[in-house]
């Protein structure tokens, strides 16, 4: 199974190479569907799971409705002061969360799931010490999925990789992506 879990949402380069690995592989069912540009793909519930949400949408306290975050800053620039949900007129926030927030059941239950279904786990620049996030890579390779950690730094679990490299993320990701494509052939 392949699956992204996104610790820290605002990493557009970790969704993008999300993306390129299931481009690289057989892609999921459904993925040819969704739309190439990373907004749609991280929007989408079933392949990336944003653990802490992401700054590209605004959220109503209300009702729950999210909104483009774009929208929310376009009526800012014509001089509402404080853009408020348009169909109930509640407070909005960032669709993150923020310290000391819960984080949204369904994804973390879906991303539990997934990680002890895995039978690779891929940890890419995370120091595995923020929770429960960093429970991920335990269930999978509890679960006897093989673990790669791609980490300037040291982690926790570092004994328990079956490849550690100790790179830096963006670049090291850049050149396994052209491995990738090399040998399938893309
Ligand atoms: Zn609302």
């Amino acid at each position: 199974m392949v699956g992204g879990f996104i610790q820290d949402g605002v990493h557009a380069d970790a969704i993008g190479f999300t993306q390129q690995i299931f481009e690289a592989f057989d892609p999921p069912a459904g993925y040819r569907r969704l739309s190439p540009r990373f907004e749609k793909l991280a929007v989408s519930d079933d392949i990336v799971f944003e653990l802490h949400g992401n700054m590209r949408w605004a959220k109503c306290f209300e009702c729950g409705r999210r909104f483009a975050f774009d929208e929310i800053v376009a009526r800012l620039g014509e001089g509402v002061d404080i853009p408020d949900c348009p169909q109930c007129r509640g407070m909005l926030k960032p669709d993150v969360v923020m310290f000391g927030e819960q984080l949204p059941h369904r994804v973390l239950e879906e991303a539990s799931r997934r990680a002890m279904a895995s039978d690779l786990c891929i940890v890419v620049g995370s120091t595995l010490v923020v929770y429960p996030a960093a429970y991920m890579p335990i269930y999978a390779v509890e679960s006897g999925a093989k673990l790669i950690i791609i980490n300037l730094g040291a982690t926790p679990m570092d004994q328990q990789a079956a490849v550690l490299i100790p790179a830096k993320a963006g670049e090291t990701m850049s050149k396994i992506i052209e491995k990738v494509k090399g040998k399938a052939g893309i």
